[in-house]
């Protein structure tokens, strides 16, 4: 028997996938990417974006005229809104939260039954962590560390689909971290919609961030395996001195550091929830300059949120400038549903929003040359990831993230980390050559 997923949003339900992957597998079943050849098809969704869910709903109402014709099954799990899965209780087979997928094998043989797990929005998490990940890539692995968000910022859903902050036993993160290192995974990074509040939810029970990140760090000097440990994604309120100290005292933790901003004005902040300001985000860039000035900056931002007007948006503009980012992923506003500010009116148009991001990628791109010019002449350490689509160079990341294609060298494979020459850069990607040591 054959399944399909489409799995839709962020990394979180890559990770999730992966162990959906192992569920299936145990069960004697086969991921196809074709989903006529599948039994089974199934959704992980994602409530961040209305276009998400509208895919969920084209799917599902194709998946279903199928049934006509042939016995297949269906199912969503994921990021689900509770409006959503009332919906989809109707239009699916089996509807449940990730944390019950565990239970999947009884499901499908009941199948035709709506599961109660559906009904209930609190599956057990650990059950999901505890399942053993099957990984698609040979060097590249997440590992969940956290679940849920009680930061509430007004524009986003996730408190909502996922619940509050709950954080995994660190003792079964460094066993799944420390299996990693030991199979010869190279990159390796810490999930959690909310990262570096792991632990608050448990204090005094459990470790902090920057102990975690300490006990990791600590593993590079005693592994054999090299590897990078990144982090996704953190929250400015929560990314204190320590965690920033601990990523400059060992190498194995990857100089490159998410930071989303936001918005650069604090009337905007302020309506975000974001409960941070300006001034207190520009003392953790100070600090990331000062403890790793070697780190790549990289954030989110969002223009044309509601009540943005030309005085506030200068303000985003100054700090797009001010902060000099490798990487920014900017979006321009869209309400979302779920989220408090899908309430409020969407009061600045697409076009000055689509203006707004223009300007703002300007800005970051130019930042980001300015850095990548400054590489060459270096030699540094990359990770291969592929070849280049003409099949001429080979496709790489640097340490701190930023693409590179480089030619030269013999047997380099994918999960290789190779010494390049950097020779130039083609706007925010480097060029370089395979060089023969440090
Ligand atoms: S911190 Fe804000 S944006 Fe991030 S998951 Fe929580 S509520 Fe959403």
């Amino acid at each position: 028997m054959k399944y399909f997923l489409l799995v839709l949003g962020c990394q979180m339900n890559i990770s999730d996938s992966e162990r959906l992957d192992t569920v299936f597998s145990n069960m004697g079943m086969k991921r196809c990417e074709n989903e006529d050849e599948a039994d089974v098809l199934g959704v992980v969704a994602c409530s961040v974006r209305q276009k998400a869910i509208d895919k969920v709903y084209s799917r599902i109402h194709r998946w279903n005229q199928w049934k006509q014709k042939r016995a297949i099954i269906t199912f969503v799990t994921g990021c689900i809104l509770p409006e959503d899965k009332k919906k989809f209780l109707k239009t699916f087979d089996l509807v449940f939260p990730a944390s019950e997928m565990i239970n999947l094998p009884g499901m499908i043989q009941n199948c035709g039954v709506v599961t109660p797990a559906a009904l209930q929005s609190s599956g057990k998490q650990e059950d999901l962590w505890a399942i053993q990940p099957f990984h698609r890539s040979s060097y590249e692995a997440f590992v969940p560390i956290q679940n849920g968000c009680d930061k509430f910022c007004t524009y986003c859903a996730v408190p909502y689909t996922r619940g509050r902050e709950l954080s995994r036993p660190s003792q079964e993160i460094i066993k799944e971290v420390k299996t990693l290192i030991q199979q010869g995974f190279k990159s390796i990074t810490l999930l959690g919609q909310n990262v570096n509040s792991y632990g608050l939810d448990k204090k005094g029970k459990e470790m902090g961030f920057p102990e975690l990140l300490e006990t990791i760090g600590a593993m590079g000097g005693q592994e054999k395996n090299d590897f990078w440990l990144y982090f996704t994604s953190p929250h400015p309120r929560d990314m204190t001195r320590d965690v920033l100290e601990t990523v400059a005292r060992h190498p194995c933790l990857a100089k490159q550091i998410h930071l989303p901003l936001q918005s650069g004005d604090n009337e905007i902040l302020k309506k975000m929830n974001r409960k941070h300001s300006l001034e207190d985000y520009r003392i953790i860039v100070q600090n990331i300059r000062h403890l790793i000035p070697e780190a790549t900056l990289f954030t989110d931002i969002i223009v044309g949120f509601t009540g943005e007007e030309e005085i506030h948006f200068e303000n985003t503009r100054r700090a797009m400038e001010e902060f000099q980012y490798n990487m920014a992923y900017i979006a321009a506003y869209s309400p979302r549903p779920g989220a408090v500010s899908a309430k409020w009116q969407d009061t600045v148009s697409m076009k000055v929003k689509k203006e707004r991001l223009h300007i703002l990628s300007e800005i970051f791109s130019r930042s980001a040359e300015a850095w990548n010019r400054k590489l060459k002449g270096k030699t540094v350490k990359v990770l291969v990831t592929g070849r280049s689509r003409d099949g001429k160079s080979h496709r790489a990341l640097t340490e701190g993230k930023i693409n590179i294609h480089f030619t030269g060298g013999e047997n380099i494979h994918p999960g290789d980390f190779v010494p390049v020459l950097i020779t130039g850069n083609t706007g925010i990607s480097l060029t370089g050559e395979a060089a023969p040591n440090f």
